[in-house]
């Protein structure tokens, strides 16, 4: 007979758009097998300040559009240290919550591995995260979204590039990953981009835009924030030296990345997700990541849901096709 009554849900690390509609899935599928679902505030700190509220059908109403996350997110030092897991253990066993799932990225599943090896403890996590660099899925909760956020400021953008003859230098998010500045550089026809992964420098990019088309009166380059090029400032006063006949310009799109109402394609993946955590949790899975392969849910032990660079996620392929698509 299985023995899980309660479910407890949290969003912790960085948010991301469709964590609403992940918790929804959670509580949802909760209601449907007839276990209580109780959502933690602020990540690993709800558990360790006992902070949570009692999710019925009603609290995940009218959210599933909504950017953010009803629940906070957080990062918890406190949950780093010995005695920071034992008062969460203590209020989870107080509060009869007899599993949890946790979404958010790599270091939120880092937190679950070391807490669920500790306490015997049954969780599941769900990939929340916009860079998409998690082993075990082909696609994160809020990727989507942030590309097309991305897409609308770039296609904005490029509208008065083209009126004022601009080169724009346009710098998105991505530390340790260039898929966002892949995906969202095809998207709005950037002549070139810029990644972590792909080891370029200025001279690339100069070379690049040398053998891309020369009448064409505006110019976008891509570059993720993590690129290793010096950032985007010193690569548009490169590049503002040797075109004097563009006007070189800066674009850093920021935060506005992780907000905004979610795309219907996290909106699926997070409810398929919720849905999924939630069963599996029922038939005996734990300690393991959620994820869509070629459209299959698997699940990936924790210790191997970790941030990785995919050489099929950012082949040369993939590469290849802002030089064709900009000649
Ligand atoms: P993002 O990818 O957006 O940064 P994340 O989930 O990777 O999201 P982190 O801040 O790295 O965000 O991790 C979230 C929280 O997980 C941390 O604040 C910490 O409380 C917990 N955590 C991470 N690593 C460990 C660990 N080794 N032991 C215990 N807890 C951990």
């Amino acid at each position: 007979m299985n023995k899980i009554k309660n479910i407890g849900v949290l969003t912790s690390g960085g948010d991301s758009p469709g964590m609403n509609a992940a918790i929804r899935a959670v509580v949802r599928a909760g209601i449907y097998h007839e276990v209580e679902v109780t959502g933690f505030i602020r990540g690993y700190e709800g558990l360790i300040n006992n902070d949570f509220v009692n999710m019925d059908r009603k609290s995940v109403a009218n959210i599933i559009q909504r950017g953010g996350t009803i629940l906070k997110t957080a990062r918890s030092e406190a949950f780093n240290t010995v005695e920071g897991r034992k008062k969460a253990y203590d209020n989870l066993k107080a509060n009869h919550v007899d599993a949890l799932v946790v979404i958010g990225g790599d270091g939120t599943f880092r937190g679950a591995s070391v807490f669920s090896k500790e306490y015997d403890f049954p969780i599941i996590g769900l990939p929340g995260t916009i860079d998409n660099d998690l082993e075990g899925t082909d696609f994160t909760i809020g990727y989507d979204s942030a590309l097309n956020t991305v897409v609308d400021a770039v296609d904005k953008i490029r509208d008065t590039a083209e009126s004022h003859d601009r080169l724009f230098v346009v710098e998105v998010m991505g530390r340790d990953s260039g898929l966002i500045a892949l995906r969202s550089g095809i998207g709005v026809g950037a002549e070139a981009i810029m990644i972590p992964e792909a080891n370029m420098d200025v001279d690339d990019i100069l070379h690049k835009l040398d053998h891309s088309r020369q009448d064409k009166s505006s110019k976008i380059i891509v570059i993720a924030e993590g690129d290793e090029a010096g950032g985007a400032f010193a690569v548009a006063e490169v590049l503002q030296k040797k075109y004097p006949q563009y006007d070189t310009k800066v674009s850093v799109l920021g935060h506005i990345q992780r907000g905004g109402k979610p795309t219907c394609m996290d909106r699926v993946l997070a409810s398929r997700f919720g849905v999924a955590a939630v069963e599996g949790l029922l038939n005996g899975e734990r300690g393991a990541m959620v994820g869509q392969i070629n459209r299959e849910i698997v699940f990936t032990p924790f210790d191997h849901a970790t941030k990785h660079i995919d050489a099929e996620k950012v082949s040369s392929t993939w590469l290849k096709l802002i030089d064709i698509l900009s000649f």
